[in-house]
C-alpha cells in the first residue's frame, strides 16, 4: 500500500470525513484498529473515529497508542484532530470552535508513551510546541479563507474521566490557567510527537464547565451543534490537504531526547 500522509482523527460527533472511503484494518502491536481510506483532490487522506464508529469507547479505554501506531504504519506525517470541550474561560462559550494550543495533564492510568526503556534506553519527548505551530497556522489561514472563526487558542486540561469534573476541581483549574477541559488529547498528542508526526487539534465547546454560568442547554441543541461543527471541520481539513502541508515549518518529526 502507498503511503499516506495525512489523517483526521475525529471526536465525539465526528465518525466520518464526510467523503466515501474504504475501510482497512491495521495491525500494531498494540491491537487491531480500523481506519477508513478516502481521496480528496489527489491526496489520500486516513480518518480515523477516536471512540470507534458508534462512540462505543470511552475515553480512559481508548487504545492510543494502537491508534497513533497504525497511522505511523499508514505513513501518516500530519493529523489533524478534534476534541469536544467543556469551557473553563467566559471568553469561549458554548459553540465556539478553539484552536487547542497547549495543555495540562491529569490523567491517571492510561499507557502515556511508546518509550519503555530496554534496548531503546531512556527517550525523552520535547514538549515546547505539542500542538504543531505549522499545522496551526494552516488552520487559521484556511479557516480565514472559509469563513470559520475560531474564537481563540485554548489550554487544554486532560482528565481521566469518563466523570466529569467538580466544582472545585474546575475553580483549581482555572488558577493553573485552562480554558478547556476534555478527555482525550493526552496522550494523544504526546504519542503523536513522539513518532515525530505534527498533530493540531480544533476543540468545539459543547457546554460550560461545572460550576461555570451557562443557560440551560439541551441534549437536542448540543447534538445540533455537534453536527453543524463537523460539517466545518471537515471542510476545514479538506481545505488544508489540497496546500499539502510538510514538515519544513516545524521540528516535529526532531522531538525526540536522548539522555
Ligand atoms: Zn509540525
Amino acid at each position: 500500500m502507498k503511503s499516506i500522509q495525512y489523517a483526521i482523527i475525529g471526536g465525539t460527533g465526528v465518525y466520518d470525513s464526510g467523503v466515501a472511503s474504504d475501510k482497512v484494518s491495521v495491525q500494531t502491536e498494540f491491537g487491531e484498529i480500523e481506519v477508513d481510506i478516502a481521496e480528496v483532490q489527489g491526496n489520500s487522506i486516513v480518518f480515523l473515529a477516536r471512540h470507534g464508529k458508534q462512540h462505543g469507547i470511552p475515553p480512559h479505554r481508548i487504545n492510543y497508542r494502537a491508534n497513533i501506531k497504525a497511522l505511523q504504519k499508514l505513513g501518516v506525517k500530519q493529523i489533524f484532530a478534534t476534541a469536544a470541550v467543556g469551557s473553563l474561560n467566559p471568553d469561549f462559550p458554548t459553540g465556539s470552535l478553539v484552536l487547542l494550543a497547549d495543555f495540562l495533564d491529569m490523567t491517571k492510568q492510561r499507557p502515556l508513551t511508546f518509550f519503555e526503556g530496554g534496548l531503546d534506553g531512556a527517550k525523552h519527548v520535547n514538549m515546547d510546541d505539542p500542538y504543531c505551530q505549522n499545522l496551526r497556522q494552516q488552520l487559521t489561514d484556511t479557516a480565514i479563507q472559509h469563513k470559520v472563526n475560531f474564537t481563540g487558542d485554548a489550554v487544554y486540561i486532560c482528565t481521566e474521566g469518563p466523570r466529569f469534573e467538580t466544582e472545585a476541581e474546575i475553580k483549581m483549574m482555572r488558577q493553573w490557567g485552562a480554558d478547556v477541559v476534555g478527555m482525550t488529547s493526552v496522550p494523544e498528542v504526546v504519542l503523536a510527537k513522539e513518532l515525530g508526526m505534527c498533530y493540531a487539534s480544533v476543540g468545539f465547546v459543547v457546554n460550560m464547565a461545572t460550576g461555570m454560568e451557562s443557560g440551560p442547554i439541551q441534549l437536542v441543541e448540543i447534538e445540533e451543534m455537534l453536527s453543524r461543527n463537523k460539517k466545518i471541520i471537515n471542510r476545514l481539513f479538506l481545505g488544508i490537504f489540497s496546500k499539502k502541508p510538510d514538515q519544513q515549518n516545524c521540528a516535529c518529526a526532531d522531538s525526540i531526547v536522548y539522555l
